[in-house]
């Protein structure tokens, strides 16, 4: 939905492939309805558009490249990079052999490959599924050797295909979304400080709470990470801040902690990715405001119609301050932890930003400190 409205400011239509009726991109994108890991489905869309990009990394990537190449398409980013981010544990190899710094980690294809992974670096430690992973569906702490069964049950088992990775005592979290053009020019968006709850990013604040070392430390690694991935396109790169910053995991696509963007830079993460595969130089990057805080609107387990009581406070709530903006998704249910839509708040300095996300959450209980 937001790449298409960012479409449709450059005269580009854009038409999405999508198996939920009426998804949130059809009330400004055309929609196709079918599923972006069927193949049949992929050739029948290739057929029907001039360029492919994708804002999910769990597509069909052979499916895609294969239709892109019978419709004489591009597709951006390429099959390749897809491939190596989609599986986390390849991704992990990947960013090893590049020399971009990472926690430890190690394939995990046994209960004894668990012990041995937890006796070599402590706990707890974080089992990760390699696919289909996001917001956290997809890891499970391991916090003593006792609790190694219950991790595994909860990934659905080691036939799933599991990594373990050492925990990070971080003291915060950044992200740096980086834009690659197809001549493999790189523009970075501001570092952003990303706050996240039972592993999903509920805010993030930019510019981040770092110094200015650091600041360009983050931009540096950010960039190595997306030059190593020969595809065109935006990145979000996520990085853990410990004595050494350590990446995370790349997303290549528009990224949630890169929504703050569309309000407060110059180009939004969008604008930028649909100019970076489609071969134009992309826009300037910088702040256009001092501060800018994000929050993300989940749905609890408290049900339906209680969260539709609380989101509509909240709602009008954010409607009243003069510099929030508030980006509803149209999800039709409001399943718990699901993301629902995104407010940003920007502002001259950090100080008033706060301010003004005081008075949206006044007594609201999202749990943001
Ligand atoms: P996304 O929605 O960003 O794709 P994901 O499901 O792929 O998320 P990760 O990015 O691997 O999950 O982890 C989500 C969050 O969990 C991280 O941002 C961090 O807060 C926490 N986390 C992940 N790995 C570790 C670790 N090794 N040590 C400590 N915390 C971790
Ligand atoms: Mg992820
Ligand atoms: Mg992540």
């Amino acid at each position: 939905m937001m790449m298409a409205e960012a479409g449709a400011t450059i005269d580009l239509a854009l038409k999405v492939l999508e198996p939920t009726p009426s998804c949130p991109a059809s009330s400004v994108a055309e929609q196709v309805l079918g599923s972006f890991t069927d193949p049949a489905a992929i050739r029948e869309f290739a057929k029907s558009v001039d360029l492919l990009t994708v804002e999910i990394e769990h597509v069909d990537a052979n499916a895609l490249e294969e239709a892109a190449r019978e419709a004489g398409i591009e597709v951006h980013p390429s099959p390749s990079v897809l491939r190596v981010i989609q599986d986390k544990w390849a991704q992990k190899e990947h960013f090893a052999a590049a020399g971009v710094p990472c926690a430890p980690a190690a394939a995990i294809a046994s209960e004894a490959d668990l012990a041995r992974f937890g006796a070599a670096h402590g706990y707890p430690f974080m089992l990760k599924a390699r696919r289909l992973a996001y917001d956290g569906r997809g890891n499970a702490v391991v916090s003593d050797p006792a609790g190694a069964a219950a991790a595994l049950s909860a990934l659905g088992g080691l036939g799933q295909g599991l990594y373990a990775e050492a925990w990070v005592p971080f003291r915060a979290e950044l992200a740096v979304m980086v834009a690659q053009g197809r001549d493999g020019a790189l523009r970075a968006f501001p570092v952003t400080q990303t706050l996240h709850r039972d592993s999903i990013c509920v805010v993030t604040e930019t510019p981040a709470l770092i110094d200015p070392g650091l600041a360009r430390e983050a931009e540096r690694v950010a960039l190595a990470a997306v030059a190593s991935l020969p595809g065109a396109g935006v990145y979000g790169v996520e990085m853990f801040v410990t004595p050494r910053l350590l990446l995370n995991e790349v997303a290549p696509r528009p990224h949630n902690s890169g929504h703050y963007t569309i309000e407060a830079c110059a180009t939004s993460q969008y604008l930028a990715h649909l100019q970076a595969v489609t071969g134009q130089r992309v826009g300037d990057t910088s702040l256009t405001a001092g501060a800018a805080i994000m929050v993300n609107v989940l749905g609890d387990g408290a049900g339906q119609a209680a969260n539709a009581e609380r989101i509509a406070a909240l709602r009008t709530r954010a409607a009243a301050e003069p510099r929030c903006a508030l980006h509803w998704y149209g999800k039709a249910e409001f399943k718990a932890k699901r993301k629902l839509g995104h407010f940003t708040i920007v502002a001259d300095d950090r100080r008033e930003a706060r301010a003004a996300l005081e008075r949206v959450l006044a007594d609201f209980g999202v749990g943001v400190e």
